[in-house]
């Protein structure tokens, strides 16, 4: 399709107009192209030939609005880092409508009613990592919204004491509903307004739902299991959000909202990435537990039009759902099949994990590694990029024992990590580096790292650099909120 044949779908103005804006966006001086995502116009059926046009660019931009659309921008709520903030929403992201249930949403498009002390812009620098992290998600498998496109331009924000180019992403979900917003919702004492909201969660993502009895019971069961398989996900690949705030959490059981996110460099269970989060209220160890209690915070929103008893015994669910998916994945990352052995393994996963950690070991390149491994009398393409050897040497004997009981190859054990395991893995300093080319006008980088993002389990000759392990220097770094 050409771009001016899509025409956009709004579906939001059935509620009343104090949940949302409708506006324009503001324009940036001077937008430029940075990279578009062809895996994204196949989703909405646009030709990628015409993101080269400046029409495309304009759309991004905001100047050149597609038929049907209304632009809005939505309100939300939120509990950040615990404590609720009455009135959140989007500061800086308006929603264009949407093609194909894909709902486009522009962040960094200017001031709206929700931007607060903000100035509702998004910097280069933030809106590259949300731009190649939710496509790198999504390369691994993991649930998330996705991107279309972003551009550069001459408009300047402050940041950090630094003058920084603006930016806009394009930005594409099922779904922009978030616990947050249901929170919102709820504080108006308006029970009508829950039912409606629930209704529209329910006709987005979860329409198998729509006829059934308990149908708001059910949206919240089908939300926690979504919400602890994603949970499993983050933890078995060392996926660290950063800001887990019911604002950033989506109703549709997605990864939403990337800002100071990282993979850990090396195995730390207590990992902080976020810099602000002094006390690790969001460390790597606790995920799977703020994750629970957001959810706990949704069903308090929904006890008006749910039977709150059934939702906290459902939610009961959520940590062995999640132990039973992550011990499915840890298992297969060291080429073990949980189901087949009729063993969890446990005891061999919790010893890898210590010992990881004991010999800082790269995370996800150890698994690489392990993948290609063929002969347990050569360990030395792991150990050596070991900071200590001895304790993952130990585990090695461990692991050669299981191996044994459980009569696996070497062979059968890599067919099984190959799909799993990936060589690339989009860590912080990979990204920084795209970013500091970007910010000289060369935007190459962030084409070159999209490709990489998107099929990580494929080998790109040219950046065998990407696959080994972080310089420690640049290892499990702390990252500004500031974006
Ligand atoms: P975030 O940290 O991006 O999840 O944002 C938290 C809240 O602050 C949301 O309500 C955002 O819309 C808002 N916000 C963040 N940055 C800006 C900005 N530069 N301008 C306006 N609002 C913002
Ligand atoms: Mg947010
Ligand atoms: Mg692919």
């Amino acid at each position: 399709m050409k771009l001016d044949q899509i025409k956009l779908d709004v579906d939001y103005f059935e509620f009343d107009e104090k949940f949302y804006q409708k506006l324009k966006p503001t324009p940036l001086k001077n937008p430029k192209l940075v990279s578009f995502n062809k895996e994204a116009c196949d989703l909405i059926g646009l030709d990628y030939k015409e993101c080269e046009t400046q029409d495309f660019i304009n759309f991004i931009n905001g100047s050149n609005v597609l038929e049907g659309s209304v632009p809005y921008s939505m309100v939300y709520a939120g509990h950040q880092f615990g404590y609720f903030v009455p009135q959140l929403g989007d500061g800086r992201a308006i929603n264009l409508g949407a093609v194909n249930n894909w709902h486009l949403q522009t962040k960094g498009s200017g001031l709206t009613r929700y931007s607060r002390s903000g100035d509702g812009r998004a910097v280069l620098r933030s809106s590259i990592r949300e731009y190649l992290m939710s496509e790198a998600m999504h390369g691994l498998g993991i649930p998330t919204t996705r991107a279309l496109a972003i551009i550069d331009s001459d408009t300047f924000a402050h940041r950090d004491w630094e003058e920084e180019s603006c930016s806009i992403v394009m930005r594409m979900s099922p779904s922009w509903i978030r616990v947050g917003t249901f929170e919102f919702f709820a504080r108006t004492k308006n029970k009508q307004a829950i039912f409606q909201l629930a209704d529209y969660v329910i006709k987005q993502s979860y329409p198998h739902l729509e006829n059934e009895e308990d149908k708001y019971e059910k949206m919240f069961y089908s939300l926690v299991d979504k919400t602890a398989e994603l949970l499993a996900l983050w933890q078995t690949y060392g996926f660290q959000h950063g800001v887990m705030n019911t604002d950033n959490f989506s109703m549709a059981g997605l990864t939403i909202d990337y800002g100071p996110y990282a993979f850990m460099d090396y195995f730390e269970k207590n990992a902080i990435c976020n810099h602000t989060d002094g006390e690790g209220r969001y460390s790597y160890n606790n995920q799977p537990y703020v994750a629970r209690w957001n959810l706990m915070v949704l069903a308090d929103t929904l006890k008006g039009i749910c039977d709150e008893n059934k939702l906290m015994s459902y939610l009961n669910t959520f940590l062995p759902q999640h132990e039973n998916v992550y011990l499915k994945m840890m298992n297969k990352r060291i080429g073990l099949d949980a189901t087949k052995s009729g063993n969890s393994n446990l005891h061999l996963i919790l010893e890898l994990l210590g010992s990881l950690e004991a010999s800082k070991m790269d995370y996800n390149v150890f698994f690489y590694r392990l993948t290609n491994l063929k002969s347990f009398d050569d360990l030395s393409s792991i150990l050596d990029i070991a900071v200590f050897q001895e304790p993952l040497r130990k585990w090695f004997e461990s692991y050669e024992k299981v191996c044994e009981e459980q009569d696996t190859s070497f062979e059968t054990r890599s067919e099984i990590m190959k799909k799993v395991n990936p060589k690339y893995i989009l860590k912080n300093y990979i990204i920084q580096e795209a970013i500091e080319k970007a910010h000289e006008g060369d935007y190459s980088g962030v084409v070159d790292l999209l490709k990489i993002a998107q099929n990580p389990f494929d080998e790109h000759i040219k950046f065998e650099r990407y696959a080994q392990v972080t310089p420690m220097k640049f290892s499990n770094m702390k990252l500004s909120c500031s974006s």
